[in-house]
């Protein structure tokens, strides 16, 4: 089954507008040649609309860092699935571990944003992943399978490009400490062989599982060697042109 890479980077809360333009603008030529892989960059919110811009040419994908469920309504501070379909933003990262440890968001609220988001037909990319101590007490694929079954609690799909689904230790993010090849085979397997549970054995053969995690230039080659690591979301080496061209052209 050959699935389409993709290389996905998460800018969090960087960058000014001029320095989101010129990076985004390094981003595009980055991808220019590239012909067998997506490449995707998730800047804040508020630069959605300029990127969008900039990115018209290019084959650069855009990508909200979160997204509200509703079409529009009450609710402060929120974005909705409708308002980032009219910048032709397509996709959004839900239930990043940065929004569900520091905003306490649940799996019911990812779950929320899951539905409303592929309604209105937003691709999420939807991450999970276990803590240190949930990896050092054993419990890895429990938390995991928890995260899955909650998160995907009535969510149908019947084209396996509509949810890309990101494995993201959080013991990885942002520490410098990747999970091995060995590691993150292990775990993308083992998701692999639950999402074939929830759907089709086909849609899950056919769906893109990225790895997360302190992936850098250095590391990537070896972590997208594994057979069912399809991709990856990058924080860090996202920020700087040099660190992200290397990754989008991994080997
Ligand atoms: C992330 O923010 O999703 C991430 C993986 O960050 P970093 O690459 O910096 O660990």
């Amino acid at each position: 089954m050959q699935r389409r890479p993709l290389l996905a980077g998460n800018w969090k809360m960087h960058t000014t507008l001029a320095e989101a333009k010129e990076l985004a603008k390094a981003v595009a030529e980055a991808a220019e040649n590239v012909d067998d892989r997506d490449v995707m960059i998730a800047p804040p919110y508020v630069f959605l609309s300029s990127l969008a811009n900039t990115l018209r040419d290019s084959k650069v994908l855009l990508s909200a860092q979160n997204v509200c469920w509703a079409e529009q309504g009450a609710f402060t501070g929120e974005i909705s699935p409708v308002m980032l379909r009219s910048l032709c933003c397509n996709y959004a990262i839900i239930g990043h571990s940065e929004r569900r440890h520091i905003f306490g968001e649940s799996n019911v609220m990812v779950n929320k944003r899951i539905t409303g988001a592929m309604g209105f037909g937003i691709v999420p990319l939807f991450c999970i992943g276990e803590t240190l101590e949930e990896r050092q007490n054993g419990n890895t694929f429990s938390v995991l399978e928890e995260q899955v079954k909650e998160g995907l609690a009535n969510v149908e799909l019947d084209n396996p490009n509509n949810l890309i689904v990101a494995y993201e230790p959080v013991w990885a993010i942002g520490t410098g400490k990747t999970a091995s090849v060995e590691q993150a085979q292990e775990v993308h397997a083992f998701l692999r062989d639950l999402l074939g549970n929830i759907y089709e054995k086909t849609i899950a053969a056919e769906m893109r599982i990225l790895y997360g995690g302190s992936v850098n230039a250095g590391n990537v080659d070896d972590l997208m060697s594994q057979p069912d690591v399809d991709g990856a979301l990058v924080g860090g080496a996202a920020l700087k042109a040099e660190s992200f061209r290397r990754i989008i052209q991994f080997e």
